[in-house]
């Protein structure tokens, strides 16, 4: 299927590794233009070259903070009339909610809420005036099923959550959507150290807490990052038009509602 993006400007954030860079991978196998954003420049860099060798598009890498607001600013200079934007940074630590003073909440609040909410603020009216406009949001599949020891994501995102339901419908007859896409277990860094926060918690070995994350996905497995990559590309697509303000799990099963 061609989605009919060639040639379409986007800026995809946490794009030097795992899902973000997923996603931007996806999307320049469509043809189009990536920004992609991380905070180290080396690794943004190396994924900024390996995007370019397997897909010919252009690339380019901004090494910035994206939940400040320089580091926004920066970004939008690189591209300053996106016709995509995929909000995705990382996530906040792992914990227990009575070690978390005020500090520590407004950091994930700033990272998994604000971000996106600032980043959709500064380029939304831009999609609108072009006609055609798409924002994916890559939050968690924590924001239908909580996983305790990330209250800080499952707060944080909630909010977001509740944003976007607003905004979506607002902006939905200029042919903007806004979409959240919410993965469950994808082989990636960030999971890894989650098992191993989650394994130490439960005082299991690395191997065996994985083996027990594995067995909760009714698919038998963790998500290929590249799985969500597609998915994400989709929702840009000009066919995915009629889908927004919505939630959309990927998880190979694991959430265990009929909705
Ligand atoms: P990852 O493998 O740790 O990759 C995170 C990427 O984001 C890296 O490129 C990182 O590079 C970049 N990044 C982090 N903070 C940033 C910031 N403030 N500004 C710009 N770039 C930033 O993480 P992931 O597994 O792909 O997860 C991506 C998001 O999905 C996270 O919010 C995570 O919590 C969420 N999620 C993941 C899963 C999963 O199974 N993997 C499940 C549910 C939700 P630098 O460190 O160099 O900036």
């Amino acid at each position: 299927m061609d989605f009919g993006i060639a040639g379409r400007k986007a800026i995809v954030g946490g794009a030097s590794a795992g899902l973000g860079k997923a996603c931007a991978m996806s999307l320049a196998r469509e043809g189009v233009d990536v920004t992609i954003v991380a905070r180290t420049l080396a690794n943004i860099e190396t994924a900024a070259e390996e995007i370019r060798a397997a897909t010919g598009a252009n690339v380019t890498p901004v090494a910035v903070d994206i939940n400040t607001d320089e580091g926004r600013a920066e970004v939008l200079r690189a591209c300053p009339a996106p016709d995509i934007v995929v909000n995705n940074s990382g996530g906040p630590p792992s914990g227990n909610f009575r070690d978390w003073d005020r500090a520590a909440w407004i950091a994930a609040l700033n990272g998994n809420m604000l971000g996106a909410i600032f980043m959709i603020k500064d380029t939304v009216d831009g999609m609108i005036a072009r006609k055609f406009g798409r924002i994916v949001n890559i939050t968690s599949s924590a924001v239908k099923a909580p996983i305790s020891i990330l209250g800080l994501s499952n707060g944080a995102r909630s909010g977001l959550t509740g944003f976007v339901a607003g905004v979506a419908r607002e902006v939905a007859k200029h042919n903007v959507t806004v979409n959240n896409l919410l993965p469950g277990d994808f082989d990636t860094e960030r999971h890894k150290s989650n098992t191993q926060a989650l394994a130490k918690v439960q005082n299991r070995s690395y191997e065996e807490m994985r083996a027990i994350r594995i067995g909760q996905v009714a698919a038998g497995r963790f998500g290929d990052p590249a799985e969500l990559g597609q998915y994400c590309a989709y929702l840009c697509s000009v066919q995915a038009s009629f889908i927004t303000g919505q939630n959309l799990l990927i998880d190979g099963g694991k959430y265990p509602g009929t909705f």
